[in-house]
């Protein structure tokens, strides 16, 4: 609510707590004028008023009142429940509540909103926000969002959709930098931005999501369960269980097999470490194939104005949690490497390749060239591990938005392929001769790194053949607009964004 003659701040005058310090009332303002004087503003602080007296109304009534209003919550046992709000705040009987204040929050559930029908008269003409949340069952019940049923409960009335994606825990001691967004929706333009300006004033970000019909998927939103993870974190898991079957079957299930031998001791420790920079390796150069697909199909169809097929369009879009979910098991294969010498079988074996050492009279086993394999080996795994740190820290909203376009480009799009030639480089080193020494074929089966190899070499070389000045100059070209004879013109699917027509390679 915009404050009267309100121009910067409101400044508690001396003797009265800051916003936030609630044990005293909020009874006098300072207010900011025009001229820079001070005025005393009394009766002016802007009175809101909440109908229920729940973990949300107390939340609410503590933040509202913390940014400078006067708040009156309407209760059906004022008695019982004044105790457990800010002294500030005035708990009273709904009818008296609903009286003095023009924007009223209702924080009581669906079900209940028909018992504030004796109130209809009193909240005629009054602004009504709506900040409850359906289940997912009643979601799915309804036809109608509890906004608009509320809305055709008290036709006299405007309602406003807000706040039903915070918490009471996050209004109670979240922070006030705005970070949080808060989508508002509601029919009349002026009633919503009274409750944007209100929301504003509490240290949200008011977001318009238009009419009071988009409530629904307002209401939906807290529903939600990581929307964005589910494809990425279902490749990511599909691939663990690939690589940990078919290295369980090399490493353990051969030697038990073939020689008798127990190697189950393996499973946590070993075969774990063998499958995470598998799944992290693949799923790295994953976020770079639908880039060099994306570039392949604007170079056949000369155009950047023809839609890409869903299933592209989709992967396109998840790249950046695939890339999180590489680092995350890059992260857990560094921990794994470094605790491997803890482990009791890795001390055992060391004494028992002393012992042979001592039995067979050697005196020196030390291998210049596997000295230095490890040594590259693993340099080339700390640099891309540190790479792909820089790729998620920029991936944060609060690092991405610090950068312009051209820099998040570079990071994400040049950087993030020097850490896949990294890894290259880092998985060459472990497997060095290994792919052409044939007691590593256990059961007819190529070594694992073979296998991981093969994704990310085709980005590589297919990344390579675009910077042949015939296909570089043409794919720029066609980035920049241009189209080939006869293009097909196709519209762009609905939620195609600028920036996944501009950095697919
Ligand atoms: P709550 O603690 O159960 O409070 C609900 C309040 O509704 C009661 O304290 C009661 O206050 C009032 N009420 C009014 N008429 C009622 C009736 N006929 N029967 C029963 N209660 C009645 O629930 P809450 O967590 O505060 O949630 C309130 C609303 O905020 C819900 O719509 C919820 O979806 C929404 N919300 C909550 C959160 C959260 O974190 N809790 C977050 C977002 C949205 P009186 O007894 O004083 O009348």
């Amino acid at each position: 609510m915009d404050h009267p003659r309100c121009q910067i701040s409101c400044q508690p005058v001396e003797g009265t707590k800051m916003p936030g310090e609630m044990d005293k009332p909020l009874l006098s303002h300072r207010l900011v004028e025009s001229d820079g004087s001070l005025a005393d503003a009394t009766s002016e602080v802007p009175k809101v008023g909440i109908l229920g007296s729940g973990d949300f109304a107390r939340s609410l009534a503590t933040r509202l009142v913390g940014s400078g209003f006067s708040v009156i919550v309407g209760s059906r046992n004022p008695k019982r429940m004044a105790g457990l709000f800010p002294s500030a705040v005035q708990v009273t009987v709904q009818e008296e509540a609903v009286g003095p204040a023009e924007v009223i929050f209702v924080a009581v559930y669906r079900e209940h909103y028909s018992s504030l029908c004796v109130l209809s008269d009193q909240l005629a003409g009054k602004i009504l926000v709506d900040v409850s949340n359906p289940t997912e069952q009643e979601h799915l019940q309804h036809h109608q969002s509890n906004a608009e049923y509320l809305a055709s409960l008290f036709p006299a009335c405007t309602v406003v959709k807000a706040l039903n994606v915070i918490s009471a825990w996050t209004l109670q001691s979240g922070q006030r930098d705005r970070n949080r967004q808060v989508p508002i929706c509601s029919d009349h333009p002026e009633a919503k931005h009274k409750v944007s300006s209100m929301v504003h004033t509490m240290g949200f970000m008011p977001m318009d999501m238009g009419s009071l019909i988009s409530a629904r998927e307002v209401e939906a939103m807290p529903l939600r369960l990581l929307p964005n993870w589910k494809v990425p974190t279902l490749l990511a898991l599909g691939l663990f269980v690939f690589f940990y079957a078919y290295n369980f079957i090399r490493d353990v299930l051969n030697p038990y097999v073939l020689e008798n031998k127990s190697k189950f001791y393996k499973l946590p420790m070993s075969v774990m470490n063998t499958t995470l920079p598998c799944v992290a390796y693949v799923l790295l150069s994953l976020v770079y194939l639908p880039g060099v697909l994306a570039a392949a199909l604007q170079l056949k169809r000369g155009t950047k104005y023809s839609r890409f097929p869903d299933w592209l369009d989709h992967w396109l879009q998840h790249r950046k949690q695939i890339g999180l979910l590489s680092f995350f098991c890059a992260s857990l294969h560094a921990v794994y490497s470094f605790c491997l010498p803890l482990r009791r079988a890795h001390r055992y074996d060391l004494i028992n390749m002393a012992v042979k050492q001592v039995l067979t009279n050697k005196s020196n086993l030390w291998n210049e060239e596997e000295v230095w394999r490890m040594e590259i080996y693993l340099s080339l795994g700390i640099l891309a591990l540190g790479m792909l740190s820089l790729l998620a820290v920029t991936s944060l909203p609060s690092i991405a938005n610090l950068l312009n376009w051209r820099e998040f480009s570079f990071v994400q799009s040049n950087l993030g392929f020097v850490a896949l030639l990294l890894s290259t480089l880092h998985t060459l080193t472990y497997g060095w001769t290994r792919a052409f020494e044939e007691s590593r074929y256990k059961f007819y089966l190529p070594p694992t790194f073979t296998l991981t190899l093969l994704v990310p070499c085709v980005v590589i070389v297919t990344k390579g053949l675009f910077l042949l000045p015939c296909l570089s100059r043409r794919l720029s070209k066609i980035r920049r607009g241009w189209e080939k004879d006869g293009a097909l013109h196709l519209t762009l699917p609905k939620n195609h964004s600028l920036a996944q027509k501009t950095s697919h390679v």
